[in-house]
């Protein structure tokens, strides 16, 4: 524990509390320090030595009490009801979505989040998700002025650019729980990988033979590449700068057991490749944005492409796994897809 040197009154025991609660009052003695007791004295420590006392002003050496972290919304004089109160942290930088009637705050807001997250150097006020590369525009309104960090998740490094790749730290435990659905052996392919975190927390935690991890966005892969490098997979993951349509060419000969669609927006536009590129039977991560009141619309709808293809279906785990918007969750579902010539 930290400790320093700082004045204080040096007081009999038998006075002690009623001095402390004289220093207290007047916003003399500081609270931060833990007061000491010794040879039948108490140390309090106190802020300023300008003042004359009935008792001995020494140097002492105090222990820092643990620093309580407070709220950001402490620290502000805005109403509370309107400041978010969740928020991302990738990193060391922290992710905000302020409301327009908060930006002539902005930079206030920034600051008293700083202060109130020691291990964040950056804050950004964030813009929806948006386009075919799932990116947002941000603006620093805090410390560093910097987009890139270093994130780490369940023992695996993930090294990107917040304002030119996608990634989204709240999907952390379905990332692990796929990694922990891997037989050995598998082909897998992670058809919209961004940074890479599906396909390297799987080559981490299971033992399949090889990932194809593709995505369109030419920056999203340059970082995909080093982080299969910095998590020592580069045997396992093949990372492809490409557009998920082609899959079947990509993989060529190839059929994989497990397909990875993490495209909630326009997933179902793709479900065709995935179909095109898996063995007899496989299973399909499949992730999608949707009302719960559409979802037997939609899977009615995946089960008709499927039987263009000649594939049956079986919806295995379907879950929230967060809300979008009111109402509209972001769901993944667990799909098994067996061609008809092996259904029994
Ligand atoms: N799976 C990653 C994750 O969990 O962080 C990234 C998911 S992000 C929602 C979707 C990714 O799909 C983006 O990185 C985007 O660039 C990529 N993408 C969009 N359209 C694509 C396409 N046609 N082919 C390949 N990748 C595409």
């Amino acid at each position: 524990m930290t400790a320093i040197e700082n004045p204080a009154l040096k007081v009999p025991i038998r006075k002690g509390e009623e001095i402390r609660r004289y220093l207290l009052d007047r916003d003399i003695l500081r609270r931060d320090l833990k007061i000491k007791k010794q040879d039948g004295y108490i140390f309090l420590p106190i802020k300023n030595v300008d003042k004359t006392f009935s008792f001995p002003v020494v140097s002492q050496v105090f222990k820092l009490h643990k620093q309580k972290i407070v709220s950001y919304k402490e620290l502000l004089d805005i109403p509370k009801g309107k400041l978010p109160t969740s928020y991302d942290i990738i990193g060391d930088i922290l992710l905000i979505k302020l409301p327009l009637d908060l930006m002539e705050y902005k930079y206030k807001i920034g600051e008293a989040l700083l202060q109130t997250h020691p291990n964040v150097k950056t804050i950004c006020n964030i813009q929806p998700v948006s386009g075919e590369l799932r990116t947002r525009k941000l603006d620093i309104i805090a410390g560093e002025n910097r987009t890139e960090t270093m994130h780490k998740e369940y023992g695996a490094i993930f090294y990107l650019d917040v304002a030119k790749t996608f990634f989204s730290p709240r999907l952390a435990t379905e990332r692990r729980r796929i990694a922990s659905m891997i037989q050995n052996g598998e082909m897998i392919v992670d058809m919209f990988t961004g940074v890479a975190p599906f396909s390297i927390l799987i080559a981490k935690y299971a033992h399949p033979d090889k990932i194809y991890a593709i995505d369109k966005n030419r920056d999203a892969v340059i970082f995909a590449k080093r982080n299969i490098c910095l998590n020592k997979v580069e045997d396992i993951v093949d990372v492809i700068h490409g557009d998920s349509s082609n899959t079947k060419q990509i993989l060529g000969n190839i059929k994989v057991d497990r397909v990875i669609m993490n495209l909630p927006f326009s997933a179902y536009n793709f479900f065709p490749y995935a179909l095109q590129s898996i063995k007899p039977k496989s299973v399909i991560h499949y992730y999608s944005i949707l009302r719960e009141e559409f979802l037997d619309d939609h899977k009615k709808s995946l089960e008709d492409i499927a039987s263009r293809y000649m594939f049956k279906l079986s919806f295995s785990d379907i879950r929230r796994i967060k809300t979008y918007a009111p109402r509209e969750f972001y769901i993944g579902m667990d799909i098994t897809a067996v061609h008809k010539a092996d259904v029994a």
